[in-house]
């Protein structure tokens, strides 16, 4: 039994009986867990407005023989009260948020994925173009997973790619060059040289810059299309946010 600090982003939180809140955190050095914020929900609880969904905080976790550990102590450090302005960038917050609670095992700790999800969390309430910022965060954090093919090199005969467009084969993991294209797998799509340009970029851009360069047009499309399909391949069930998200890009 033990008492621990981390600094955690909320990734999901849902009332449970009548005053507590059950809480998905990644936290920077415990890698993403569940805990209960017991009480959290009576109106003079010192833990309200402290720890919620798509938000940075300092917390103080009890270990006990539950395997939920407990919420002592949080001290919210950023709310990112921009995000909900905006439904765009809404959609991405809670896509990431969902692509972190579903796809990272249990307390496997990554410093290199929680700085990702923070500095996307701020360059979105920051304001920066939403889908930049969603499909540079995204593809990393497919990367860091080992979801993602090496976007480096043809998987047949393993040239850096020249020309394009290129052949992403979803199903196999695999990227192919013009000169190898393989026929066949029905989960295939083409992105253009400029679009593979972009996402090499971003795999190795300081996560601070998140958003700065922007997608637009084509590319965005083609990224985005191929971004869903990695991670529709990779999840059980479609995501929820991936709806939402949908939804707004057929109303914009
Ligand atoms: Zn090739």
């Amino acid at each position: 039994m033990a008492i621990y600090h981390d600094q955690v982003i909320t990734l999901r939180a849902r009332a449970y009986r009548d005053h507590d809140t059950l809480l998905t955190v990644f936290g920077r050095k415990n890698g993403k867990f569940g805990a209960i914020a017991k009480g959290a929900r009576r109106p003079k609880s010192k833990l309200t407005g402290q720890i919620n969904p798509l938000s940075f905080s300092v917390v103080t976790f009890y270990h006990g023989r539950s395997n939920l550990d407990t919420v002592t102590e949080a001290d919210l450090q950023q709310g990112f009260p921009r995000i909900p302005e905006d439904l765009e960038r809404l959609g991405w917050a809670m896509v990431l948020a969902d692509v972190v609670d579903q796809l990272w095992p249990e307390r496997e700790p990554s410093e290199e994925s929680f700085l990702v999800l923070l500095s996307a969390l701020d360059a979105l309430n920051a304001g920066r173009s939403a889908a930049t910022v969603g499909l540079a965060a995204g593809f990393r954090f497919l990367a860091i997973a080992g979801f993602a093919p090496d976007w480096n090199q043809c998987s047949a005969c393993h040239e850096p790619f020249t020309a394009g467009p290129i052949v992403c084969d979803v199903e196999l993991g695999a990227l192919y060059c013009p000169n190898c294209r393989a026929a066949g797998s029905p989960v295939q799509q083409r992105i253009s040289l400029g679009s593979l340009r972009s996402l090499q970029y971003w795999l190795k851009e300081h996560p601070k810059k998140f958003g700065q360069a922007e997608v637009k047009g084509t590319m965005k499309e083609e990224l985005q299309e191929l971004f869903f399909r990695y991670l529709l391949h990779e999840t059980a069930r479609p995501l929820k946010s991936y709806d939402f998200l949908a939804n707004i890009n057929r109303l914009q």
